[in-house]
């Protein structure tokens, strides 16, 4: 399950951010983004329960 955020650039090559489910060490889901064209770009995680939970409603809207 993946999507690209176009309104979150790569700071360095203005592509849309690739943005993933994943889990932390603690099996708590979390959003990993990274920049689609060269993983070191970019590497970050969202883990705010709220936002990852508004995040997974949005995805299974769009299925
Ligand atoms: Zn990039």
């Amino acid at each position: 399950m993946s999507a690209i955020l176009s309104e979150i650039p790569c700071p360095l090559c203005r592509v849309g951010l690739r943005v993933k489910l994943a889990r932390s060490k603690k099996g708590k889901p979390s959003i990993a983004l990274s920049c689609p064209v060269d993983g070191r770009h970019f590497r970050g995680f969202i883990t705010d329960r709220a936002y990852v939970a508004r995040f997974i409603d949005d995805l299974e809207m769009k299925i």
